[in-house]
Protein backbone atom coordinates (compact mmCIF):
# COMPACT_ATOMS: atom_id res chain seq x y z
CA UNK A 1 0.00 0.00 0.00
CA UNK A 2 1.25 3.71 -0.99
CA UNK A 3 2.08 5.68 1.89
CA UNK A 4 -0.14 8.36 1.33
CA UNK A 5 -2.90 5.63 1.03
CA UNK A 6 -1.94 4.55 4.60
CA UNK A 7 -2.13 7.64 6.00
CA UNK A 8 -4.97 8.58 4.95
CA UNK A 9 -6.48 4.91 6.34
CA UNK A 10 -4.38 5.78 9.72
CA UNK A 11 -6.47 9.05 9.81
CA UNK A 12 -9.73 7.63 10.05
CA UNK A 13 -8.97 4.67 12.16
CA UNK A 14 -7.95 7.54 14.55
CA UNK A 15 -10.80 9.56 14.21
CA UNK A 16 -13.24 6.45 14.16
CA UNK A 17 -11.17 5.51 17.95
CA UNK A 18 -11.41 8.76 19.26
CA UNK A 19 -15.28 8.36 18.64
CA UNK A 20 -15.62 4.48 19.89
CA UNK A 21 -13.88 6.25 23.15
CA UNK A 22 -16.46 8.83 23.69
CA UNK A 23 -19.63 6.46 22.74
CA UNK A 24 -17.97 4.44 25.90
CA UNK A 25 -16.33 1.48 24.22
CA UNK A 26 -12.85 0.69 24.16
CA UNK A 27 -10.90 0.63 21.07
CA UNK A 28 -7.62 -1.26 20.08
CA UNK A 29 -5.92 -1.25 17.22
CA UNK A 30 -3.19 -3.59 15.59
CA UNK A 31 -0.86 -3.69 12.54
CA UNK A 32 -1.74 -6.93 11.50
CA UNK A 33 -4.09 -10.46 11.95
CA UNK A 34 -1.30 -12.21 13.12
CA UNK A 35 -1.34 -9.72 16.11
CA UNK A 36 -5.00 -10.51 17.21
CA UNK A 37 -4.81 -13.28 19.02
CA UNK A 38 -2.02 -12.17 21.57
CA UNK A 39 -4.52 -8.98 22.32
CA UNK A 40 -7.12 -11.34 22.90
CA UNK A 41 -5.32 -12.96 25.34
CA UNK A 42 -4.67 -10.48 27.05
CA UNK A 43 -8.22 -8.81 27.22
CA UNK A 44 -9.71 -12.53 27.90
CA UNK A 45 -8.35 -14.62 30.20
CA UNK A 46 -7.92 -18.53 29.75
CA UNK A 47 -10.58 -20.44 31.79
CA UNK A 48 -13.45 -17.83 31.19
CA UNK A 49 -16.95 -18.88 29.58
CA UNK A 50 -16.72 -17.66 26.28
CA UNK A 51 -18.89 -17.15 22.73
CA UNK A 52 -19.38 -16.15 19.62
CA UNK A 53 -21.55 -14.82 16.45
CA UNK A 54 -20.49 -16.18 13.12
CA UNK A 55 -18.15 -14.44 11.62
CA UNK A 56 -15.10 -14.86 8.66
CA UNK A 57 -13.37 -12.16 10.44
CA UNK A 58 -12.76 -14.35 13.58
CA UNK A 59 -11.74 -17.49 11.61
CA UNK A 60 -9.17 -15.43 9.27
CA UNK A 61 -7.31 -14.01 12.26
CA UNK A 62 -6.91 -17.41 14.49
CA UNK A 63 -9.64 -16.46 16.95
CA UNK A 64 -12.02 -18.96 16.56
CA UNK A 65 -9.06 -21.75 16.42
CA UNK A 66 -7.70 -20.24 20.39
CA UNK A 67 -11.55 -20.27 21.13
CA UNK A 68 -11.41 -24.10 20.52
CA UNK A 69 -7.85 -24.86 21.78
CA UNK A 70 -9.99 -25.72 25.14
CA UNK A 71 -8.24 -22.85 27.19
CA UNK A 72 -11.74 -21.49 27.96
CA UNK A 73 -15.39 -22.67 28.36
CA UNK A 74 -16.13 -22.42 25.14
CA UNK A 75 -19.66 -22.44 24.00
CA UNK A 76 -20.01 -23.41 20.32
CA UNK A 77 -22.95 -24.22 18.67
CA UNK A 78 -20.84 -25.47 15.89
CA UNK A 79 -19.20 -28.27 17.85
CA UNK A 80 -20.48 -31.86 17.29
CA UNK A 81 -23.66 -32.82 18.65
CA UNK A 82 -24.40 -29.21 19.97
CA UNK A 83 -28.09 -28.16 19.81
CA UNK A 84 -27.52 -25.07 18.06
CA UNK A 85 -30.43 -22.99 19.71
CA UNK A 86 -29.52 -23.87 23.26
CA UNK A 87 -26.07 -23.17 23.11
CA UNK A 88 -26.99 -19.97 21.70
CA UNK A 89 -29.49 -19.29 24.49
CA UNK A 90 -26.74 -20.31 26.77
CA UNK A 91 -24.31 -17.57 25.09
CA UNK A 92 -26.12 -14.82 26.85
CA UNK A 93 -24.43 -15.83 30.03
CA UNK A 94 -21.30 -15.84 29.13
CA UNK A 95 -18.27 -13.83 30.69
CA UNK A 96 -17.37 -12.79 26.79
CA UNK A 97 -18.85 -12.86 23.49
CA UNK A 98 -16.59 -12.75 20.81
CA UNK A 99 -17.79 -11.11 17.35
CA UNK A 100 -17.29 -8.67 14.24
CA UNK A 101 -19.56 -6.29 12.63
CA UNK A 102 -21.10 -5.53 9.56
CA UNK A 103 -19.84 -1.99 9.67
CA UNK A 104 -18.08 0.99 12.09
CA UNK A 105 -18.62 4.69 11.44
CA UNK A 106 -16.16 7.22 12.02
CA UNK A 107 -18.66 8.41 14.31
CA UNK A 108 -17.88 6.06 16.69
CA UNK A 109 -21.12 3.53 16.13
CA UNK A 110 -20.97 -0.26 15.00
CA UNK A 111 -23.76 -1.18 12.62
CA UNK A 112 -25.31 -4.68 12.44
CA UNK A 113 -27.48 -6.62 10.39
CA UNK A 114 -28.90 -10.22 11.11
CA UNK A 115 -30.92 -12.80 10.34
CA UNK A 116 -32.72 -14.63 13.63
CA UNK A 117 -31.03 -12.15 15.73
CA UNK A 118 -29.03 -13.88 18.26
CA UNK A 119 -25.64 -12.11 17.54
CA UNK A 120 -26.89 -8.99 17.83
CA UNK A 121 -29.33 -9.35 20.85
CA UNK A 122 -25.73 -10.58 22.45
CA UNK A 123 -24.19 -7.28 21.27
CA UNK A 124 -26.76 -5.39 22.96
CA UNK A 125 -27.57 -7.08 26.17
CA UNK A 126 -25.98 -10.59 28.64
CA UNK A 127 -22.68 -11.50 28.21
CA UNK A 128 -20.58 -9.32 30.37
CA UNK A 129 -17.59 -8.61 27.40
CA UNK A 130 -18.45 -8.97 24.28
CA UNK A 131 -14.85 -8.06 21.49
CA UNK A 132 -15.69 -6.74 18.38
CA UNK A 133 -12.75 -7.57 16.15
CA UNK A 134 -12.84 -5.83 12.51
CA UNK A 135 -10.61 -4.95 9.67
CA UNK A 136 -10.37 -1.52 8.69
CA UNK A 137 -12.02 -2.22 6.00
CA UNK A 138 -15.45 -1.90 7.60
CA UNK A 139 -15.12 1.40 8.61
CA UNK A 140 -17.57 4.06 6.61
CA UNK A 141 -18.21 7.73 6.86
CA UNK A 142 -21.59 7.38 8.47
CA UNK A 143 -24.84 5.09 8.93
CA UNK A 144 -26.01 5.81 5.35
CA UNK A 145 -22.93 4.61 4.33
CA UNK A 146 -22.78 1.06 6.56
CA UNK A 147 -26.39 0.21 5.49
CA UNK A 148 -24.78 0.72 2.21
CA UNK A 149 -21.78 -1.26 2.73
CA UNK A 150 -23.98 -4.20 4.11
CA UNK A 151 -26.66 -3.89 0.98
CA UNK A 152 -23.34 -4.04 -1.50
CA UNK A 153 -20.75 -6.35 0.20
CA UNK A 154 -21.67 -8.08 3.80
CA UNK A 155 -25.01 -9.19 3.20
CA UNK A 156 -24.63 -10.57 -0.43
CA UNK A 157 -21.08 -12.03 -0.15
CA UNK A 158 -22.88 -13.61 3.73
CA UNK A 159 -25.52 -14.83 1.74
CA UNK A 160 -23.14 -17.07 -0.65
CA UNK A 161 -21.09 -17.68 2.49
CA UNK A 162 -23.88 -19.67 3.69
CA UNK A 163 -25.38 -21.10 0.77
CA UNK A 164 -28.46 -19.63 0.77
CA UNK A 165 -31.06 -19.25 -1.70
CA UNK A 166 -31.41 -15.34 -2.24
CA UNK A 167 -31.85 -12.79 -5.29
CA UNK A 168 -28.36 -11.03 -4.24
CA UNK A 169 -26.28 -14.34 -4.61
CA UNK A 170 -27.59 -14.00 -8.33
CA UNK A 171 -27.14 -9.99 -8.94
CA UNK A 172 -24.59 -9.55 -6.04
CA UNK A 173 -26.68 -6.71 -4.48
CA UNK A 174 -29.62 -6.29 -1.99
CA UNK A 175 -32.98 -6.60 -3.74
CA UNK A 176 -34.63 -6.62 -0.18
CA UNK A 177 -35.93 -9.66 -0.64
CA UNK A 178 -39.13 -11.89 1.05
CA UNK A 179 -36.88 -14.93 0.61
CA UNK A 180 -37.23 -17.52 3.56
CA UNK A 181 -33.04 -17.59 3.16
CA UNK A 182 -32.90 -13.83 4.41
CA UNK A 183 -30.85 -12.75 6.59
CA UNK A 184 -31.49 -9.02 7.02
CA UNK A 185 -33.69 -9.28 9.63
CA UNK A 186 -33.02 -7.11 12.28
CA UNK A 187 -31.07 -4.04 11.81
CA UNK A 188 -28.82 -2.59 15.21
CA UNK A 189 -27.20 0.18 15.96
CA UNK A 190 -25.22 0.56 18.83
CA UNK A 191 -23.77 3.85 20.02
CA UNK A 192 -23.34 5.53 23.33
CA UNK A 193 -23.19 2.69 25.91
CA UNK A 194 -24.54 2.95 29.47
CA UNK A 195 -21.37 0.48 30.62
CA UNK A 196 -18.25 1.81 29.86
CA UNK A 197 -15.85 -0.45 28.35
CA UNK A 198 -18.34 -3.60 27.83
CA UNK A 199 -17.62 -3.72 24.52
CA UNK A 200 -14.34 -3.74 23.54
CA UNK A 201 -13.30 -3.42 19.37
CA UNK A 202 -10.04 -4.34 18.01
CA UNK A 203 -9.27 -2.61 14.76
CA UNK A 204 -7.05 -4.36 12.61
CA UNK A 205 -4.98 -2.59 9.91
CA UNK A 206 -5.48 -5.03 7.31
CA UNK A 207 -9.02 -5.98 5.61
CA UNK A 208 -11.16 -8.59 6.87
CA UNK A 209 -14.40 -10.57 6.36
CA UNK A 210 -16.83 -9.03 4.05
S1 LIG B 1 -32.48 -8.66 2.12
FE1 LIG B 1 -32.38 -10.52 0.92
S2 LIG B 1 -31.54 -9.86 -1.05
FE2 LIG B 1 -31.09 -8.25 0.42
S3 LIG B 1 -29.03 -8.74 1.08
FE3 LIG B 1 -30.48 -9.58 2.59
S4 LIG B 1 -30.73 -11.70 1.92
FE4 LIG B 1 -29.84 -10.58 0.20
Amino acid sequence: MDKNTTQIISIRIQKTMENLKKNNMEPYYVDSCAQVVDLVKKLCPEGRKVSYGGSMTLEECGVLNLLRSGKYEFLDRAAKGADPDAVMHQAFSCDTYFMSTNAITENGELYNVDGRGNRVAALIYGPKNVIVIAGYNKIVSDLNAAAHRVCEMAAPANTLRLNLNTPCTKVGVCCDCHSADRICCNFVVSKYQKIPGRIKVIIVGEPLGY
